[in-house]
């Protein structure tokens, strides 16, 4: 059906070309109306659809230039329509048909479309040539597959999942009469004359051309770019997109993109996607690349989502959707290509899980119950009442160690909630057994301080639990020697409790018989550095931690694999902390009023942000800040510093000093955002606000407010941008975790916050994690397919098992 069709097209375009001067063909356009009437019926093309045609091709030659360009443009958007539907229709045909379908989805001035080559069936169905190296492409060399690396794209497929960071909409096509200043439009035309000149001193080179369309003439520029004059010769048709300006009281087209008009628009006429990109690449050169591999794969690319579960939730094949996110054809399926690969996102984030989760549980691990107030008796050590929360989430962790199936719980509670105390039943559980427990925390601050802790809780007399000697500290700065120590005591079950960071899942530590993961912070880890710590012990219990509040949305996508315990309850005493955004001017007055707290006993933290450039200014800025606080500042106090490159046995000693107020103030980088502990420090000035995000700043704040203290926090942005300063104002306004956490989504999308990005996942770039309605389907869909085939055995879900496994790196069964 497409020859009639594509011929009807080529016709439209000329006449545009032309300016609708009804020229296109001798004698006028209705002079086509018998052959199209055939013609189209022999292609069985639907007869409200010929009649359409014909009706536009008798009356033309009656109409105005304009009123055909009007009409021409309309029935172009019928025609689009119509293939558009028939392109969701034709999701189930073959792929030859549907190419097909897609060529008569094209502007009419695109009907080049022999890149693209047919396939009539799928092949050996597998997708290994996506792992193809870039080179293999046409005008990709070694120097750009080396730009290409630092987008962390190496293959074909990480090339396919490149997507657009925007779009600019040049689709509507506009003559040059009708154009009007601030349009964003496509124009073709014939060059009338074109020339580069200098202006000013500066060497700024300006190419003119004036381009007609027998409706009149348009001025363009490019700046600087005069190799356009040699692209660009008078008498060529060429197509440009850009923003209609005006100069001199002239339109005129600055820089527009543009393209000769005789090749298949990528860069013009057309939605057109804008990538991100790093130096010494052009957007034009990447559609071009990404185009050519979707030429070959978007009709090769084997489908790994089952049919079942796409006939369920509509979506599109993957090809398409891969077409459609790079050269959308219209805003529908560029939606529709959206909606699609956000799904595939988040289902592959879910069969992960579920798949780790179903492994997991099928273990069988040892039981470790202990007498009905046990655990009560030994609570009378401390000092405090446990809160109800903190009650609850004992039992619960009481109750998953009693059973044969490994613990896999998580602990999510607020900053200050009383965490810690929690762990430590796990623990003391797990240790009474006379077994190994491994806690990591990603700082060695807090390494550090939970060593001292539990060190000191555990060893206490009456009833120890452990003695000295059996409690290890193990970093990445640990001496080599002490390591090895550390090491050989592990796994010959001499020491009983380590304390690290990343560590302990540094290969060569061995346990003995490790029964107890306990993780802190657990969103600065991944799901796979979880595993792996996991598995250094056989089948042991885990318990992850994590003070980031994960919104309700979000939650049971992320944790899929793990049993929540929420605690939703602060120890008894708290005042909120009191929050004020200060502008910088103000800033005198905060040191006035840290001068006061100190003489009643307080002190106090100020954060000296991280700069760009990375951790060597961070050490820096903190430093000098330190040194003129000392000095200008604070001359009657005593002020501490720390910062990340500080030695641990350094860090620790300024932690400790801090802690017996030996310091009134400590000058610290984001080293101490999570998990620190000093109860009498009351206020928490942040310097460079601005710069943090919610949930972060959330957690410094969480740095004071531990004691029954009022304590303060002010947060100083380093300008005075309103807008910023209106983001922060939210915390001033609450001191709810969840709230900061939603508002945080909201505003600076999922990144880091989910510690997907470590995990080894490698999805999530465009769903959303709010879009709660996607999530569901998703859920709904994972689950259907794990209780038909949980270990995807399936010959059917093939690809989706191989998929799983690439999105995930997983490596062959490392993963219970
Ligand atoms: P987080 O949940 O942020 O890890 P921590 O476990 O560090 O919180 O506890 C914060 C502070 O509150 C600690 O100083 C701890 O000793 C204290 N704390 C914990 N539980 C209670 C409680 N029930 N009553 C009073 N203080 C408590
Ligand atoms: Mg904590």
């Amino acid at each position: 059906m497409e020859e009639s069709f594509i011929k009807f097209l080529k016709i439209l375009k000329l006449e545009s070309i032309n300016g609708f001067h009804n020229d296109a063909i001798l004698g006028g356009i209705g002079k086509y109306l018998p052959t199209w009437q055939s013609e189209a019926s022999d292609d069985h093309i639907p007869t409200p659809l010929i009649d359409e045609v014909s009706r536009f091709l008798e009356g033309y030659a009656s109409l105005t230039p304009s009123d055909r360009a009007e009409k021409a443009k309309s029935l172009f958007h019928e025609l689009k329509n119509f293939s558009t539907s028939q392109t969701s229709e034709a999701k189930n045909t073959s792929p030859a048909t549907k190419m097909d379908q897609r060529q008569v989805n094209k502007d009419p001035v695109q009907h080049h479309h022999t890149n693209k080559p047919h396939t009539t069936a799928r092949t050996s169905g597998s997708n290994i040539g996506l792992e193809a190296p870039l080179t293999v492409l046409h005008g990709v060399g070694p120097q750009n597959a080396k730009r290409l690396e630092k987008l962390e794209i190496r293959t074909l497929g990480n090339l396919l999942h490149h997507y657009p960071r925007r779009y600019d909409d040049y689709s509507h096509l506009k003559t040059i009469d009708q154009l009007k200043v601030n349009d964003e439009v496509t124009v073709m035309g014939v060059v009338q004359n074109i020339q580069t000149r200098d202006i000013g001193k500066r060497r700024l080179k300006i190419t003119e051309a004036v381009v007609t369309d027998n409706t009149g003439y348009l001025r363009v520029s490019w700046f600087n770019q005069p190799w356009i004059e040699k692209a660009v010769k008078p008498k060529n048709q060429i197509v440009m997109s850009g923003k209609i300006e005006q100069y001199l009281g002239k339109l005129t087209l600055n820089n527009p993109d543009w393209e000769p008009l005789d090749q298949e628009q990528l860069n013009t006429n057309r939605i057109v996607p804008v990538y991100p990109l790093t130096a010494g690449m052009t957007q034009k050169w990447m559609r071009k690349v990404i185009h050519q591999v979707l030429g070959y794969w978007a009709d090769r690319i084997s489908e790994y989502i089952p049919s079942q579960c796409r006939e369920e939730t509509s979506l599109l094949p993957i090809g398409e959707a891969l077409t459609h996110i790079h050269f959308p054809e219209s805003e529908d399926l560029l939606a529709q290509a959206r909606k699609r690969l956000a799904f595939d996102e988040i289902f592959i984030l879910q069969m992960g899980l579920i798949l780790q989760k179903h492994r997991w549980q099928s273990q069988i691990a040892n039981r470790y119950p202990v007498p009905s107030g046990w655990l009560d008796q030994r609570r009378l050590r401390i000092p405090f009442q446990l809160t109800a929360a903190q009650q609850r989430v004992i039992g619960e962790i009481q109750q998953d160690l009693s059973q044969p199936r490994p613990m896999n719980r998580l602990i999510q509670g607020d900053v200050g909630s009383g965490k810690t105390i929690v762990a430590m039943s796990a623990i003391e559980i797990v240790l009474h057994h006379q077994c190994q427990a491994a806690v990591m925390a990603p700082t060695s601050i807090l390494a550090e301080q939970h060593y001292n802790s539990m060190r000191a809780f555990l060893t206490a007399e009456p009833d120890a639990l452990i003695r000295e000697e059996e409690i290890a500290l193990l970093l990445g700065s640990t001496p080599l020697r002490e390591k090895e120590r550390i090491r050989e005591a592990l796994a010959n079950g001499e020491i009983r409790l380590v304390v690290g960071t990343h560590a302990l899942i540094e290969d060569p530590v061995q346990f003995q018989k490790l029964q107890l993961v306990v993780i802190d912070e657990q969103h600065r880890f991944g799901v796979l550095q979880r595993a792996r710590l996991r598995e250094k012990g056989e089948n042991p219990h885990l318990l992850v931690m994590t003070a980031t509040p994960i919104p309700r949305s979000m939650a049971l996508t992320v944790y899929g694999d793990l049993d929540v315990s929420i605690m939703d309850e602060m120890p008894p005493g708290r005042k909120p902390v009191k929050t004020e955004v200060i502008i910088p001017q103000y800033r005198e007055s905060i040191y006035e009023f840290i001068r006061t707290e100190i003489h009643h006993g307080r002190q106090a933290f100020v954060i000296y942000p991280l700069v760009e450039q990375g951790e060597n200014d961070d050490a820096k800025a903190a430093v000098e800040e330190q040194q003129r606080l000392q000095k200008e500042v604070f001359p009657a106090f005593s002020v501490g510093l720390m910062h990340g490159r500080l030695k641990p046995a350094d860090k620790d000693e300024v932690m400790e000093k801090f802690r017996s107020k030996q310091y009134d103030v400590l000058v610290s980088t984001s080293v101490v955002e999570v998990g620190v502990d000093v109860p009498n420090a009351t206020i928490m000035v942040i310097e460079g606000a601005n710069r943090f995000g919610l949930a972060q700043l959330h957690q410094f704040r969480g740095r004071v407010g531990r004691g029954s203290q009022q304590s303060y926090c002010f947060l100083l942005p380093d300008n005075d941008d309103s807008a910023e300063n209106e983001r922060l104002q939210v915390m001033a306004m609450t001191n709810d975790g969840f709230v900061l956490a939603e508002k945080d989504l909201e505003q600076r999308g999922p990144g880091d916050f989910l510690g997907t990005r470590q995990s080894g996942y490698s999805g999530l770039k465009i769903a959303s994690l709010t879009d709660t309605h996607l999530i569901e389907m998703a859920r709904q869909q994972a689950k259907n397919i794990h209780q038909k085939d949980p270990e995807l055995d399936k010959l059917e879900h093939e690809h989706l098992k191989e998929i799983i496994h690439q999105w995930w790196n997983l490596e062959e069964g490392d993963q219970s």
